[in-house]
């Protein structure tokens, strides 16, 4: 595997006079806007943010009627899977799709390895172009992975999600189980040796995360083991739990507890564990549940939250609210779970969702929502130099461009690349240093090409799925018929 240290240019690169800048302010613990000012770097490191920046230049950028921002970091999204699924699953829930329903359409609409390798290069192209720099990526461990991620240019933990249960339903009421202990042993296996690969990768870019898959798809003596790992190891953590409702109600009916309170009694919870998605805790007024200790054991526990909004949102779910999550103390890092992968999406999402479940009582804004994106997931990977622009923090930091027509007129640049510009102001990205997308344009990935490869794996994995029509009917009706 070549190292790619090579293209980090060893000249300073200076963005000169930018006309809004999102740094980070150590002192007070937030980011701040500052107006006008450098941005440089050399090799993989910040110099300079904010005032003017002295010295040799080797490479200068104008600075015009655009905003430095750090790159943002994806907590939790799984690209093998997501990407092919456009136009066939956004609509679970409509009455035209009362047949097909996720678990249906997910028990029919199976991809082959090949199919899940264009979706992630994809889906790593299409992260890269909405500013993302840094991406949780939960695979099943594939040929190539590694080498798909050090290709695309983004810093990236690779987590192989391993279970001693395969899940499927038949109502989509209950979760039912077919267990193999030995096989989620033996996957555990292969995904230690995945996260040792991913950390002697010549990129050097990166590192591995212990992800057992659900936590009700696990045994407690590999959830055990795989928290112990994660300990020993010093990497991050990452489960999904308390992420539906069916779930939560098996669990709360074997043990009369809630999921949040079995991982608390595993040993699980902690300030390097991420929870995906904690969306039914026993504050969720849905549950009727009797206590209220969740939000306390995560919080107290230093545990984070991956939140998710949009693929809940699609089966009309949500959390119930994150505003409580952040005032009891509880960090919470964003992801985007489901296509599209666009964090700015996601942000805007959750911010509205808060509103409509706590009306004034919210108490998410912009700023809050940043943070989660930035730092809140930077803290739980355990890096103080990402998610910041800050001297001396890595060089991964995202150019928007102001005179996009949906950024104007400008007040406030953050708020209009939430809720009007949904990204789409994005320019230019460099990783460690490295330019990877410029003037729009994905320079790792050729992201039309991803896109060809993708339809192609549509079309012929669709042809493969049975009653095709039914399982993911079209919108409209094709007039004359198919
Ligand atoms: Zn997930």
């Amino acid at each position: 595997m070549a190292a790619e240290h090579d293209a980090i240019s060893d000249g300073v690169t200076c963005i000169r006079n930018a006309d809004w800048i999102i740094a980070w302010d150590g002192a007070a613990g937030s980011h701040v806007y500052l107006r006008g000012g450098d941005v440089a770097w050399r090799g993989d490191r910040l110099l300079t943010v904010g005032g003017r920046h002295e010295g040799a230049v080797a490479t200068e950028i104008d600075g015009t009627a655009r905003l430095v921002m750090p790159g943002l970091i994806n907590i939790h999204c799984h690209p093998t899977q997501t990407p092919i699924f456009r136009g066939m699953v956004e609509e679970f829930g409509n009455p035209r799709l009362f047949y097909s329903s996720r678990h249906v359409f997910r028990q029919s609409f199976v991809q082959d390895e090949a199919a899940q390798h264009v979706s992630a290069r994809y889906g790593l192209a299409e992260m890269l172009a909405c500013g993302t720099t840094s991406i949780v990526d939960l695979s099943h461990a594939y040929p190539g992975w590694l080498d798909l991620l050090a290709e695309s240019g983004l810093r990236a933990w690779a987590g192989a999600m391993f279970r001693s249960a395969r899940w499927h339903t038949d109502t989509g009421q209950d979760i039912l189980l077919d267990w193999a202990p030995d096989l989620g042993a033996a996957a555990f296996e292969e995904a230690r040796e995945v996260m040792d690969a991913a950390e002697a990768h010549g990129c050097g870019r990166l590192t591995g995360l212990v992800t057992p898959a659900q936590i009700n798809t696990c045994t407690p003596e590999l959830l055990r083991a795989a928290a112990e790992l994660a300990r020993k190891t010093g990497r991050t953590l990452h489960t999904h739990a308390a992420q539906s409702y069916a779930e939560f109600n098996a669990i709360a009916r074997e043990q009369d507890r809630t999921p949040v309170e079995y991982m608390a009694a595993l040993g699980f919870l902690g300030p390097r564990t991420i929870i995906g998605h904690a969306v039914f805790t026993d504050e969720h007024p849905w549950l009727l549940w009797p206590r209220r200790a969740d939000l306390r054991l995560l919080a107290d526990s230093g545990t984070s939250v991956a939140h998710c909004p949009t693929v809940f949102a699609r089966d009309g779910t949500m959390m119930h609210h994150l505003g409580a999550y952040m005032d009891a103390g509880v960090t919470i890092a964003m992801g985007t779970d489901t296509h599209p992968q666009n964090l700015w999406q996601e942000m805007q999402l959750a911010e509205t969702i808060a509103r409509l479940a706590a009306g004034p009582r919210h108490s998410c804004s912009s700023a809050r929502l940043f943070h989660a994106c930035t730092i809140g997931a930077a803290k739980v990977l355990g890096r103080d130099d990402i998610g910041r622009l800050a001297p001396g923090a890595k060089a991964d930091l995202v150019m928007a461009d102001l005179d996009e027509p949906n950024m104007r007129p400008l007040r406030d640049p953050l708020r209009s690349l939430i809720y009007s510009s949904v990204g789409r102001a994005v320019r230019d990205v460099w990783v460690d240093g490295v330019q990877r997308v410029a003037a729009g344009r994905v320079l790792s990935i050729d992201m039309a090409a991803a896109a060809r490869d993708l339809q192609a794996a549509q079309d012929r994995t669709a042809a493969a799925t049975p009653d095709m029509d039914r399982v993911a009917p079209l919108s409209l009706p094709v007039s004359g018929g198919t």
